[in-house]
């Protein structure tokens, strides 16, 4: 499952590159078809860092490396990024001016917030908002991830957590990507740092994907 999810991105790279390279292409034409090749690339370092992740966690070697972050400025650089990657689609960051400083590994938490935005994005085919939003309760941080997709049934919602999971949707299954990695990676990175991770949700009311990380 693993290598045919790595080929479809590195046929569009190496399909992509190799025109945009020929002879008589347009530049706007190269332009179009590198700019398939980055998403392409990009899919491919994505499931490579979840699958490094995870063989990390397995070999006991999940090292974290914590410095005080400034969570505000964390969230909403991985929320500007997203939302350059979009069309359909509104993410929007949704947190109060004052987040404390706290010593989390910087690129961990921003991998769980890449996974949780991306799945918000997938999940929800019609488009429609994501707002990620962050709140301090009982003196913990909880950072949330709220889409308007397809939803999750109450009894799936365990489920998703585990390596490879994939939930039958109703729509064909072949649209949308994914091996099932994510969640189980976030998971990990959320566990050690201490927190915990969950869903609320209802199908076809979408999903609120929180966690907490101190
Ligand atoms: P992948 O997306 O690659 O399949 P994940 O581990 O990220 O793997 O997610 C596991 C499963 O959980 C998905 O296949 C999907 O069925 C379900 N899921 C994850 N996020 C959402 C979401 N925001 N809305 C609905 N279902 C979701």
């Amino acid at each position: 499952m693993v290598s045919h999810e790595l080929k479809t991105p590195l046929t569009i790279v190496l399909g992509g590159i190799k025109t945009a390279l020929s002879e008589g292409i347009g530049t706007q034409d190269a332009h179009m078809l590198l700019q398939d090749a980055e998403w392409g690339a990009q899919t491919m370092a994505d499931i490579v860092d979840n699958l490094l992740e995870l063989s990390r966690w397995q070999a006991r070697r999940l090292v974290m490396l914590r410095t005080k972050v400034n969570m505000s400025a964390a969230i909403n650089s991985v929320v500007e990024r997203s939302s350059h990657k979009v069309r359909e689609h509104k993410v929007v960051a949704d947190i109060p001016g004052t987040l404390p400083e706290i010593p989390i590994d910087r690129t961990r938490i921003e991998r769980i917030l890449d996974n949780l935005i991306d799945n918000a994005i997938k999940y929800s085919p019609d488009g429609g908002e994501v707002r990620v939003s962050a709140r301090i309760e009982t003196d913990q941080l909880v950072v949330s991830v709220r889409d308007q997709g397809i939803g999750i049934a109450a009894v799936d919602a365990e489920k998703l957590f585990q390596p490879f999971a994939r939930l039958e949707t109703h729509l064909p299954s072949s649209s949308i990507k994914g091996i099932g990695l994510g969640l189980v990676v976030c998971r990990r990175l959320v566990e050690a740092h201490g927190g915990s991770i969950w869903v609320e949700s209802e199908p076809g009311k979408g999903s609120v994907f929180s966690f907490t990380c101190l």
